[in-house]
C-alpha cells in the first residue's frame, strides 16, 4: 500500500514563503489555497498532500504521525517541545526574533515580576534560567498592550522589525532565540516512508540553498 506522504504547513504569511519552496521540489498545491476553506489538498505529486493549519497545531500533528512531515515555525518547536520529531532542515524562511520586551527605560519591579506571552513554556524557561521570580500570565494576541496596560512587566514575543513595539513605547531587550521555519518530520514516518521522504527533503534542501 502506498499511503500519500502527507505534509503539514502553517497557514498565514509562512505559508507564502512556503509554497515556493515546494514548488520547486516539484509539490504544487492543485488548487489555490487563498481562495479555498478546505483544509487538505492534493498537489501536482499524486503520492503528496498538504495540510494547511495552525502554526501551533503543526508539531502536534506530526509528532502523532497524523502528518508525516511539517514546516513549523523554531518559535512553535521551542514552545511545544521538538524532541519527539526530527528538525531536519532549516528553511531559512519567516525569519524572526523571539525576545523579551518592555516599556521603553522602565525599571523591573523587585521581587515578583509578572510576563505575558503566548510563548508560556518558553517565558517559564527563560525566567527560570535567569532566576527571575516570575507570574506567567497567558495571552493570545496584542501582546503588547499587557505591559501599556499594566497586566504585566515584560512580555516575550516575536520581533522582526521592530515597529510594533516602537509603535507602543516599548524597546526589545533580551534574544531568546533566532527564528525560522524548519522542516520537522515524523520518527516513525522517517523509519517506514524513509526513501520517499529522503527524496523529498533533498529536493526541498536544494531549493533552499538555490534561494540563498
Ligand atoms: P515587527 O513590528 O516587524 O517587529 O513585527 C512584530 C509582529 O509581527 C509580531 O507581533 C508578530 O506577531 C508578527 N511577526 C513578525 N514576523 C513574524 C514571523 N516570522 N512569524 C510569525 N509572526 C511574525
Amino acid at each position: 500500500m502506498n499511503q500519500p506522504l502527507i505534509i503539514a504547513l502553517t497557514k498565514g504569511r509562512i505559508l507564502k514563503e512556503t509554497l515556493p519552496l515546494l514548488a520547486a521540489a516539484g509539490i504544487e498545491p492543485v488548487e489555490d489555497i487563498s481562495k479555498s476553506r478546505k483544509l487538505i489538498f492534493d498537489t501536482t505529486d499524486p503520492a503528496v498532500q498538504l495540510l494547511v493549519i495552525r502554526g501551533s497545531d503543526v508539531p502536534t500533528y506530526v509528532k502523532h504521525g497524523v502528518a508525516d512531515m511539517g514546516v513549523s515555525g523554531k518559535d512553535m518547536l521551542l514552545e511545544v517541545g521538538g524532541a519527539d520529531l526530527y528538525e531536519l532542515l532549516d528553511l531559512e524562511i519567516s525569519k524572526c526574533r523571539l525576545m523579551t520586551a518592555g516599556i521603553k527605560g522602565a525599571a523591573l519591579p523587585q521581587g515578583r515580576v509578572k510576563v505575558a506571552s503566548k510563548f508560556t513554556n518558553i517565558a517559564k524557561r527563560y525566567c527560570a534560567e535567569r532566576g527571575l521570580q516570575a507570574e506567567i500570565i497567558k495571552l493570545y494576541g496584542a501582546m503588547e498592550l499587557a505591559p501599556i496596560m499594566g497586566l504585566a512587566d515584560l512580555i516575550v514575543d516575536i520581533v522582526d522589525t521592530g515597529n510594533t513595539l516602537r509603535a507602543n513605547g516599548m524597546e526589545p531587550l533580551d534574544l531568546i532565540a533566532d527564528v525560522s521555519s524548519r522542516l520537522v518530520v515524523n520518527k516513525a514516518a522517517m523509519k517506514m516512508k524513509h526513501q520517499r521522504i529522503e527524496q523529498v527533503v533533498e529536493k526541498i534542501s536544494a531549493a533552499v540553498v538555490a534561494k540563498r
